[in-house]
């Protein structure tokens, strides 16, 4: 199945939890039946019940294509907005070949999205841009979609970058389209523009496994559970792996007891995943975010942003 991995940035409440939700529902991912209400990225109550923290930051829906060809694995990733997380944005858009900016069309850019689009445009990915809430009586889409234009000049985006792609939206009403006058519709046009900007990962599925660890979360059942994108080779369960620090130092030996993918709102065992996918790691018990959990016989770890230092004050 072709895949995309894309993040998706936006400032809190510019409707992004209400958009991943309307993708869902139009992908035919949920079953008639189930509901819907509970929110894809911020399930706040689900997480706390299963004790994880998982769900609200990398969800999957697979797209039918429009009937067109294969269907598309999209893995969507949350990026946390704000500049104290730091090194951890970097991590996360280290996973992502492309990346959503979604702003309210009242609103316009914030200022707390600023530094994680910076460096969404400093690493080379090339943004969609998605004019939300269009539907609102204040909305002044075209306006913000000239301040989002500043913004990108402002980041020094490449001029490759600054031909973005852009939708304007209702997440709410489940429309995007070219023209902002027009109110109606599905969010088929934002799917394509999916498929057809953000490049489907070009990793080596020969190579030995490798894959840099982004997320940690713990499973009240499994324990530690260490997410990222497999950067090369294959993943299967119960294969002997190992974890290195970004000195090359191992951290810990042991085997993926369960390896999960992501299926709309739900983790799902798979027996085997493979570089490009992004997956969830059982099994580790003191590894941890930026370590690069491999092939026992990989001694290379991957980049891994530098943990930024921490601000000391002048007094
Ligand atoms: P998030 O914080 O970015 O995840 O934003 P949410 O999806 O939780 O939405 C924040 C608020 O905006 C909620 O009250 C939503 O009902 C509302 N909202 C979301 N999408 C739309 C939209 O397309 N139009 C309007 N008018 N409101 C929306």
């Amino acid at each position: 199945m072709a895949l995309r991995n894309v993040a998706i940035i936006a400032h809190v409440d510019h409707g992004k939890t209400t958009l991943v939700d309307e993708l869902f529902k139009q992908s035919g991912t949920f079953r008639e039946n189930q509901r819907v209400e509970e929110r894809a990225m911020d399930s706040g109550d689900l997480e706390k019940e299963r004790g994880i923290t998982i769900l609200a930051k990398c969800t999957s829906v697979i797209w039918n294509n429009g009937g067109d060809g294969d269907d598309i694995r999209i893995n969507i990733v949350d990026t946390p907005g704000h500049a104290d997380f730091g090194a951890e944005v970097e991590r996360i858009l280290s996973m992502v070949d492309g990346v959503i900016l979604l702003v309210d069309a009242a609103e316009g850019p914030m200022p707390q999205t600023k530094f994680v689009t910076g460096k969404a445009l400093a690493l080379g990915l090339k943004p969609i841009v998605v004019v939300n809430k269009i539907d609102r009586g204040d909305a002044r889409p075209a306006e913000v979609l000239d301040e989002v234009f500043e913004l990108f000049m402002a980041l020094d985006a490449s001029d490759e970058q600054l031909d973005f792609p852009h939708l304007f939206a209702s997440g709410r009403g489940g429309f995007a389209n070219e023209d902002p006058s027009i109110h109606e519709g599905t969010l088929e046009p934002l799917f394509k523009l999916i498929r057809d900007h953000v490049p489907e990962p070009g990793l080596d599925v020969d190579a030995k496994f490798s894959m840099l660890a982004t997320l940690l979360d713990r499973d009240n059942f499994l324990g530690r559970i260490l997410t990222g994108r497999i950067e090369s080779g294959r993943l299967r369960t119960g294969m002997p792996i190992r974890a290195i620090d970004v000195d090359g130092n191992v951290v810990e030996s042991g085997r993926a007891t369960k390896v999960f993918a992501f299926d709309g709102l739900d983790r799902v065992p798979v027996e085997e995943a493979k570089a490009g996918d992004i997956v969830a790691i059982a099994g580790l018990t003191t590894a941890t975010v930026s370590n690069t959990i491999a092939d026992p016989e990989v001694t290379q770890p991957i980049y891994a942003a530098p943990i930024d230092p921490p601000t000391l004050s002048m007094t």
